[in-house]
């Protein structure tokens, strides 16, 4: 069910910054089918995969508008396989989770308990409940 306030609107960053093996897309540049200021050309043929993705603050209640992704160069999601919190930015502005109003977001989800991690690219950090952060290894 959508939430008020919640609509992808331009936003089109996961159609940009994830890879998408069924469309044989690389992380970073944006799908050959993405419109520019938000949309996809073929919305009702898009595959299942594109379908069934939302990012967590499409469906977090409790996450602003000021966190739309777009607006803060980040994605924030599950990473199912092993269970870490991610926040997923383009590798052309690879530390936009820094960004003052993520970053305290992260703190928060790392003080719940969460490993949190944030990826750009090949690289990847990982974001302390103390609020250090530093490569992962
Ligand atoms: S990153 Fe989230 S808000 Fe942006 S287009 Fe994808 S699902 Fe919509
Ligand atoms: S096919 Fe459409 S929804 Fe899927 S990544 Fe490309 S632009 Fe986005």
């Amino acid at each position: 069910m959508d939430i008020p306030g919640k609509a992808c609107g331009a936003c089109s960053m996961c159609c940009k910054v994830l890879e998408i093996e069924e469309l044989e897309k690389p992380a970073g540049p944006a799908c050959k089918n993405c419109i520019v200021g938000g949309g996809c050309r073929i919305y009702q043929q898009r595959p299942d995969v594109c379908r069934e993705f939302e990012c967590l603050w499409k469906n977090d209640r409790n996450m602003g508008a000021k966190l739309r992704p777009d607006r803060v160069g980040t994605i924030l999601m599950e990473d199912e396989e092993c269970n870490e919190y991610r926040a997923v930015c383009d590798p052309d502005k690879p530390l936009a989770w820094r960004t003052p109003l993520v970053f305290q977001h992260l703190v928060s989800v790392a003080k719940s308990g969460r490993i949190v991690v944030a990826k750009a690219g090949l690289k990847s950090w990982r974001i302390r409940a103390s609020g250090e952060w530093g490569p992962e290894v």
